[in-house]
């Protein structure tokens, strides 16, 4: 008989019962380092007080209005993401999949309006993960998620990771927007350059395209940037928003330059929960904490330490691991052994780290993580990686 529960997620034997910063206890008491984050969601860790303090008091007061009403959270919210990054204006999803959905139907109206209804196709990358809707499996493309799925929504080609030679030669008549994670996440922790991601911008102005970034995973302090694109010197028209900025609160957004949303006038979208009094109320704590110049500071600095200390562990280590790669608070480890047997071994060391493709366990601690947490991590890592040894 088929489990009550859909059974599309492979789970580990584990049931947390209560989260404390960066830690997580289990039903049976045992306390685990979580440097996971909910794939990157817990970006202030577990009950942040400030977060449990503005849920509390917007759960006593109101949950949900709809969109037929003025939302002032969303409102306040919208205003903070305005003034912290390059947009003009944001619309509120649930999820990073919803963020992707908005993202392709604003880049084809755009071109709809001015005219060129034929400007619908968008340049994607191998390895790249967009969510799971329609339109994310079709811009991430791999057959692993989009076969028995079809017809498959059209107007999505997805070329050699980095590859510009193939960007420039992919681009048509048809072509309307190139859309990248500014380090792909579930792809194996894979940034790309920032010479890359400027000549991308470079390639998108030339040949009058918009640039669509996917920053559901790098974004909101993630990389020690409020936003990761900022580390290249450049803006998006598009950017997907979503994980962290909800701070475990179901909560996601698309940022739009004026120019690039003018298509989506009224009625030409919309969401029900969509930045919901309680979500909003959470995101505008969490951007007030995160967006702090001294808050980005202690990510890079705790960053810096997290790093050299992960070097250490794969010169300490070179039967299990192979290389640490990332930015910021998004790192991998590249591994020799199979991901999945160190993640396990990770439960047994009671540390938790993410599966990602090409072979690689993502470290995506909270953002809040202490030195003293970074050295704890590392123990029970080695530990880990020895018991495979
Ligand atoms: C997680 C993720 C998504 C999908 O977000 P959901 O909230 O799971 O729908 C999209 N893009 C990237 C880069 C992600 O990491």
């Amino acid at each position: 008989m088929i489990a009550s529960v859909l059974p599309t997620y492979s789970r580990a034997p584990l049931t947390f019962v209560k989260g404390e910063g960066s830690w997580l206890i289990e039903a049976d008491g045992r306390r685990f380092l979580d440097l996971g984050a909910g794939i990157a969601v817990n970006a202030l860790g577990h009950a942040h007080p400030a977060l449990v303090e503005v849920l509390s008091t917007q759960a006593q007061n109101l949950w949900h209005v709809s969109n037929l009403y003025q939302i002032p959270q969303q409102q306040t919210l919208a205003d903070q993401l305005v003034d912290n990054s390059f947009a003009d204006t944001v619309f509120f999803t649930n999820s990073g999949t919803e963020s992707c959905e908005l993202a392709v139907k604003m880049a084809r109206k755009y071109w709809y309006e001015k005219g060129h209804p034929e400007k619908v196709e968008i340049l994607t990358f191998e390895g790249s993960f967009h969510g799971r809707s329609s339109a994310g499996i079709a811009a991430a493309g791999s057959e692993k998620m989009t076969k028995g799925f079809g017809p498959l929504l059209g107007g999505f080609k997805s070329l050699p990771w980095g590859d510009l030679e193939a960007v420039k030669a992919a681009i048509s008549d048809e072509t309307c927007a190139i859309l990248v994670e500014p380090v792909q996440g579930e792809g194996g922790i894979r940034p790309m350059a920032d010479a890359d991601l400027q000549a991308l911008r470079a390639i998108a102005d030339e040949h009058n395209l918009l640039l669509i970034l996917d920053e559901v995973q790098c974004g909101v302090g993630r990389t020690g940037k409020l936003f990761a694109h900022e580390w290249a010197g450049i803006t998006p028209d598009i950017m997907m928003v979503a994980k962290g900025i909800g701070g475990g609160f179901p909560l996601g957004a698309v940022l739009a330059t004026e120019e690039a949303a003018s298509g989506m006038t009224a009625g030409t979208h919309g969401s029900t929960y969509g930045g919901n009094p309680l979500a909003c109320a959470v995101g505008g704590k969490v951007m007030e904490i995160v967006a702090a110049p001294a808050f980005l500071d202690s990510v890079r600095a705790k960053a810096g330490l997290l790093r050299q200390r992960l070097e250490g562990l794969v010169a300490d280590n070179p039967e299990v691991f192979e290389e640490v790669r990332g930015t910021g608070l998004m790192l991998g480890l590249k591994c020799k052994a199979v991901n999945i047997d160190v993640v396990n071994a990770g439960y047994a060391n009671e540390v938790i780290t993410v599966p990602a493709a090409d072979n690689v366990i993502r470290l995506l601690p909270p953002l809040t993580l202490s030195e003293d947490e970074i050295g704890e991590a590392i123990t029970r890592l080695d530990a880990a990686a020895k018991s495979l040894g």
